[in-house]
């Protein structure tokens, strides 16, 4: 029987973005939320909606046991977790299994090696990836990390074994801070992630975030998108994303896709999934592979022409790939903006009532927010509260479609960082694609915020 309602088990433009693929597939969907999100853009189209909990999410959804009653209440045959919350926790993807619903998005098996990033690391060593220079596995003794740390030279980065998000992560100048700060990084992930594993990875100097979007269909077929780059980052989080990257060189996209398809493809992956690296001096290092649909998967569909929300379901469902290599083509230019309810300087967050709501349009303009006038915007959760998403020909006319976009868009009531986007367009190594993941943050250290 093919899916035929999906259970969403997130919030936000996600599940918005979730639910549209799935009307447009004829499916039904089951919209779950706090009590914080009764009045959410998504849990007003769904088909059905269950409130799961309250407003903190470790009571929502994070609640394994409400969510799945919720699905067996609905008679949803599916779950689509989205990305963040439950999307890469191994257990619920195999407490969904059985429950007898499927679970759109990869084996638990490949969820569980990848949630670990040191065993990603060996897995993607084994599978031909190139990796950062450290440690073989995780750092236990002082000892230990100053022989490695000599080895591979200062500055190093002692990174968390569950990390997520950019925590737990220590940059090492020099050795008479290592005892201290590889304390400081276990204690930190074990606060976090509940495990004070840590490992040591060379610290580059000046790199560039490159990642390859790759989807497989669980039974040896497996296809790249090409990449997108993310280094316009603030503390390691992604504020604009753009594919291609302006560095990387057709023949490039395609020698490194093969080698990330032809590792899925070997891995048996199922579904979406994203394979990060750093990039510099025309090297490529992985450093971790994401097993879900990513934030900035809106980039991957300008250019290519694909829907990937509705290539997961249809993996998921047990068909296989639209798509052969030869036959995904990339189109053009396209850029991604996150929009935050923050200060645009001093990112201070702003939640609060959006009284007045206009989004950009016209062609090549996409907008995915689940906002509207008169919502209001809940305190407990993630800040990002629309993606802009623009296309163009080349990168200099995506830019110009960006910046007129931006100029459309009207957020009142609420503090966003529309105008940080503005200001990002003026700068001249922006609009040369001459950045790399320290950029932004020297900019606006320069800028005095
Ligand atoms: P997380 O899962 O916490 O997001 P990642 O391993 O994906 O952690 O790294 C997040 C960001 O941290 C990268 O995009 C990059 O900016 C920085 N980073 C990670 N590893 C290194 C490294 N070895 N050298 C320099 N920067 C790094």
């Amino acid at each position: 029987m093919p899916i035929s309602k999906v259970l969403i088990a997130n919030r936000g433009e996600i599940a918005l973005r979730i639910h549209r693929a799935c009307h447009e597939m004829g499916i039904q969907t089951v919209a779950v939320h706090s009590t914080a999100d009764t009045e959410a853009m998504h849990v007003r189209l769904a088909d059905q909606a269950v409130c799961i909990g309250p407003p903190a999410a470790s009571e929502s959804y994070l609640n394994i046991p409400n969510i799945i009653a919720a699905a067996e209440i609905s008679g949803a045959d599916a779950i689509h977790p989205g990305y963040g919350f439950l999307s890469e926790n191994a257990k619920f993807a195999e407490i969904v299994e059985a429950h007898d619903l499927i679970f759109i998005g990869p084996k638990p098996e490949h969820i569980r090696i990848m949630g670990d990033k040191i065993e990603a690391k060996l897995t993607a060593a084994k599978l031909g990836l190139p990796l950062v220079p450290g440690s073989d596995g995780p750092i236990s003794d002082v000892a230990e990390a100053k022989a490695v740390a000599a080895e591979i030279g200062y500055p190093v980065l002692i990174k968390a074994a569950s990390g997520g998000g950019g925590r737990g992560m220590k940059v090492v100048e020099s050795e008479d801070m290592l005892e201290t700060l590889m304390q400081q990084a276990g204690s930190e992930a074990k606060a976090a992630f509940g495990d004070a594993t840590v490992y040591m990875e060379k610290y580059l100097s000046d790199p560039r975030h490159i990642e390859f979007q790759v989807f497989g269909d669980g039974n040896g077929q497996a296809i790249h998108l090409g990449e997108r780059d993310c280094s316009l980052q603030r503390r390691h989080q992604k504020v604009l994303e753009e594919a291609p990257s302006p560095v990387i060189t057709m023949d490039q996209r395609e020698w490194m896709g093969g080698i990330v398809a032809k590792a899925m493809a070997d891995m048996g992956y199922r579904g979406a999934g994203t394979i990060e690296f750093l990039y510099e001096d025309g090297q490529f290092y992985f450093i971790e592979m994401n097993t879900r649909l990513q934030v900035e998967h809106p980039v991957t569909e300008a250019i290519t022409g694909l829907d990937l929300v509705r290539e997961q379901i249809r993996i998921a469902d047990g068909h296989l790939l639209t798509l052969r290599q030869e036959d995904v083509e990339f189109r053009g230019h396209a850029i991604e903006c996150r929009i935050n309810a923050e200060h645009p300087r001093s990112f201070a967050p702003s939640p609060g009532l959006v009284k007045g709501y206009h989004a950009p349009g016209g062609m090549n303009v996409r907008v995915d927010s689940g906002l509207y006038a008169g919502y209001r915007v809940p305190p407990y959760y993630d800040s990002m509260i629309a993606k802009l998403i623009v296309w163009g020909h080349t990168r200099e006319g995506a830019l110009r479609r960006l910046r007129r976009a931006l100029e459309e868009f009207v957020i009142d009531g609420i503090t966003t960082t529309i105008p940080l986007h503005q200001a990002l367009l003026d700068q001249p190594d922006f609009q040369d694609g001459e950045y790399t993941i320290k950029w932004l943050e020297h900019w606006l250290a320069e800028e005095g915020a």
